[in-house]
């Protein structure tokens, strides 16, 4: 079934588990790339700044 990214925009066809289906009804998808970047920009984040 065809997925469109929330993030790019850009539509996938990717197989949802049914599974996945159920918990996220709202249908929401993110590409691998975009949760990719998600995740590194989350690292990022989580860094503290560092003193003066
Ligand atoms: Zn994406």
């Amino acid at each position: 079934m065809k997925q469109k990214c929330i993030i790019c925009g850009k539509t996938y066809d990717v197989n949802r588990p049914l599974w996945e289906k159920v918990l996220k009804p709202k249908n929401t998808y993110i590409c691998e790339l975009c949760k990719a970047r998600i995740q590194y920009e989350a690292k990022e984040a989580q860094v503290p700044p560092k003193p003066m």
